[in-house]
């Protein structure tokens, strides 16, 4: 291997550090963060509040003194040549004393050892490595100094009915849900910033959303963490395996907060977990193997919804050796797990109607059949009997179900919300000085169509982007369009939509 890293290189690049210059092979984002951000020793993972002063390598990777010195020590023990000192401090001796290791210096030149029979000195440019800039996501934002963190402000979380007001401006109906949210929000974030020295603890109010595919869970958890400016993380319980099998581990939904929380551990221990298709980790009945993706990814659960230390990847859901690692608290993280739970409809059902069988005022035992709501009577018995564990059931006490759409439900969606997909593309057709309309009769069409899907609201934008399409190519060809209708009978394949002039005319397109 050819190329040799000079210890000029090195001292340079230290030397630039410590004047606070920045070395060219920082990235942009490096130059803003360099402040509260830390380096992270390529070797060991320990960042520099750690590990001491870093040695900045060729490429921009850092290493610990410590490991520097490791590897030269054991350069000595294989008999390797010496001759060459780090930093001017203890040759030989262990790597602790160099803890607070000034890291500069050099001394030492590599490129004695390339010349020396059987020594080949890896330069990391030939690797790639060294060419690479030191990826934004291998550094750690510093943790501050326990005296130096602040109580959380409470203040800054609003009352719950200011969340439900916010809440409501985006999503449409889900009152119940909206409700209970706003207050669960409220309360985790008065957890977070209460003190227990009197012995009161207060619990996690961690929520488990039932409801129907595309009726707004995640929307509405989504909508919460951007209004209250929290990282959110969204992961799917069905990539999740016990540790050790094919699939994500746990942890990977902590390592993927931490991410959205820009590597910022404070940060992340105050954001909000959603794990979604939660339905799909129920105990497998009558299985003979283990349940590797089922009863015991809800049991490796328990721990980090209750709280607990999670040692992460930093910038990966994956633990490997290049890796650096931090903890991250999962106390004041708010998880909210969703799902569709499908059979849990027929195991309310059963117990309804038994329940209403007994005794004088027996019911007619197809009541409930009709009944689109079912989930919203879920129980914890009904959910122990779908196949969540006692224990999980309990780390989530909030149980909240959302209604399933209805057709009038699609239409407000349509037109209602805030950034609402019809408001969406009025405002792009306004930016033509074309008025969009689209007449009642459309917008029951869309939500008609949309229910035969099954998929909830978001089947919404799938239909109205098949039609609005050759709407958005043909309208800018023609400067004197002022005004374009979608009508039923356009939704309906049965014709087109109006057209009018700048001016008084009114054109009929016919499909
Ligand atoms: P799921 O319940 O399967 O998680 P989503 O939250 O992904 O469903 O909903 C799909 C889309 O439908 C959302 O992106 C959102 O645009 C829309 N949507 C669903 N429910 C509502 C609602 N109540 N109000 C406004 N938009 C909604």
């Amino acid at each position: 291997m050819a190329g040799n890293y000079k210890n000029d290189d090195i001292e340079a690049q230290n030397d630039a550090a410590e004047s606070g210059e920045v070395s060219e092979t920082r990235t942009e984002s490096d130059k803003t963060d360099g402040e509260d951000y830390e380096k992270v020793c390529f070797v060991c993972h320990r960042p520099e509040s750690k590990a001491g002063k870093m040695i900045t390598m060729p490429g921009g990777i850092t290493i610990c003194s410590d490991c520097m010195q490791r590897a030269f020590d054991s350069f000595e023990k294989n008999g390797m040549p010496y001759g060459f000192n780090l930093g001017g401090t203890n040759q030989g001796t262990s790597g602790n004393e160099n803890e607070n290791g000034n890291g500069q210096g050099g001394g030492f030149d590599l490129s004695a050892l390339s010349n020396m029979p059987g020594v080949g000195v890896i330069n990391l440019a030939d690797l790639g490595i060294g060419n690479r800039e030191i990826p934004q996501n291998q550094k750690i934002k510093k943790k501050k100094a326990k005296e130096e963190k602040k109580a959380f402000d409470r203040s800054v979380i609003p009352a719950p009915h200011q969340i439900k007001k916010m809440l409501d401006e985006y999503v449409v109906g889900q009152e119940k849900a909206k409700k209970a949210i706003s207050v669960a929000v409220y309360n985790h974030y008065k957890r977070v910033g209460s003190d227990s020295s009197d012995g009161v603890e207060i619990e996690k109010s961690n929520m488990l959303l039932l409801g129907p595919t595309g009726s707004g869970k995640t929307y509405l958890v989504k909508t919460l963490a951007k209004l209250l400016d929290v990282p959110l993380a969204i992961a799917d319980a069905t990539s999740l395996t016990e540790a050790g099998y094919i699939g994500d581990d746990i942890e990977s939904v902590v390592s993927k907060l931490l991410a959205a929380a820009g590597n910022d551990v404070e940060k992340a221990e105050r954001g909000i977990i959603y794990i979604d298709e939660i339905d799909k980790i129920a105990k497998k009945r009558n299985t003979n193997t283990r349940d590797v993706s089922g009863e015991s990814v809800q049991q490796e659960l328990l721990k980090m919804l209750e709280g607990s230390e999670v040692e992460v990847p930093v910038g990966s859901n994956s633990k490997n050796a290049m890796v650096p690692m931090t903890t991250v608290n999962t106390s004041n993280i708010l998880f909210i797990c969703g799902g569709a739970f499908p059979d849990l409809e027929e195991i309310v059902k059963e117990r309804l109607t038994k329940e209403s069988s007994i005794g004088f005022r027996a019911e007619l035992k197809d009541k409930y059949d009709q009944d689109e709501n079912l989930l919203c009577k879920a129980e914890i018995d009904d959910l122990k009997k779908f196949g969540m564990i006692p224990e999980f059931l309990g780390r989530l006490p909030i149980v909240v179900a959302l209604e399933s759409l209805t057709k009038e439900y699609m239409i407000r969606i349509l037109k209602e919300p805030k950034n609402a997909i019809l408001k969406q593309y009025e405002k792009l057709l306004a930016m033509d000085e074309v008025q969009l309309a689209f007449e009642d009769g459309a917008l029951e069409a869309i939500a008609e169509k949309a229910m035969e899907k099954h998929t909830g609201a978001r089947a919404l934008r799938a239909i109205l982007e098949e039609y609005m399409m050759d709407i958005m190519y043909e309208i800018p060809k023609d400067d004197n369009i002022g005004r374009v209708t979608i009508t039923r009978a356009y939704i309906e394949k049965r014709g087109g939509p109006v057209i009018e002039m700048r001016g008084v005319m009114r054109l009929s397109v016919h499909a």
